[in-house]
């Protein structure tokens, strides 16, 4: 099936490399015309202007640097579950689930901000995803309540141009685990505020509900969730 439609478009393939280049001497006049008189890095000003950090508008078209972000670590354990158990090795294990899945894979390259039990403020996270110019950022983070009750999976973005990767990521986490879909809403968390890259912040269900906290903790729950999230950042960046 994949052969016969190449042969198809062969031809009109010879033009890639000159719209490519179109696409490409396009993208360098616009960075020259803006770069003048852009706002200084990570003020408020300059969030919704970022149109460079769309898959697509990408000149690179990958491999997409992806920044996992293990919530919490070290002296920061996080919310404490129902089981006593801490939010922070959660985090962690799921954090290393998705980079695994990523790993070998051409299309991404992947990084993390922590690969231990180590504490990272959260302006360093922001930072190093600044630094990185990652096409995402994901930070992963279990929720907690008063109410034993409450469950479910929200997912946070910030800046606009984080909406599509949010949406993307939290559709296939819904469908994957079921859990209740507590939506997409729009914060300032600090790893997101300071984030002048595409990200995001995903509560992946209440530790404070005995019954999620005990699925959140298997294994095999962490194994579909970061599949999960490569669905969804596969869909994303149209892979
Ligand atoms: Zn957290």
């Amino acid at each position: 099936m994949r052969n016969r439609q190449a042969a198809r478009s062969r031809k009109p393939r010879r033009f890639v490399p000159l719209l490519v280049l179109f696409l490409l001497i396009a993208a360098v006049r616009i960075l020259m015309l803006n770069g003048a008189d852009d706002p200084p890095a990570g003020s408020p000003s300059d969030k919704t202007e970022q149109a460079g950090n769309r898959p697509g508008g990408d000149a690179r078209g990958g491999p997409f640097r992806i920044l996992i972000d293990a919530g919490h670590g070290g002296i920061d354990p996080g919310a404490e579950g129902a089981s006593g158990a801490e939010e922070k090795d959660m985090t962690l294990s799921v954090a290393r689930k998705v980079y695994e899945l990523l790993r070998n894979d051409p299309l991404y390259e992947v990084h993390m901000t922590r690969e231990d039990d180590s504490f990272i403020e959260l302006e360093d996270r922001a930072d190093i995803s600044n630094d990185l110019e990652a096409d995402a950022f994901l930070s992963i983070h279990g929720n907690k309540y008063d109410d034993p009750s409450v469950s479910g999976i929200e997912t946070y973005y910030d800046s606009s141009d984080s909406l599509l990767l949010a949406q993307a990521i939290h559709d296939k986490l819904i469908r994957e685990t079921g859990f209740n879909d507590r939506g997409i809403k729009r914060e300032d968390w600090t790893v997101l505020a300071l984030n002048e890259r595409p990200s995001i912040l995903m509560e992946l269900g209440f530790l404070s509900n005995p019954e999620e906290e005990s699925r959140m903790r298997d294994p095999q729950w962490q194994d579909r969730v970061a599949e999960a999230i490569v669905d969804g950042l596969n869909r994303y960046f149209g892979g």
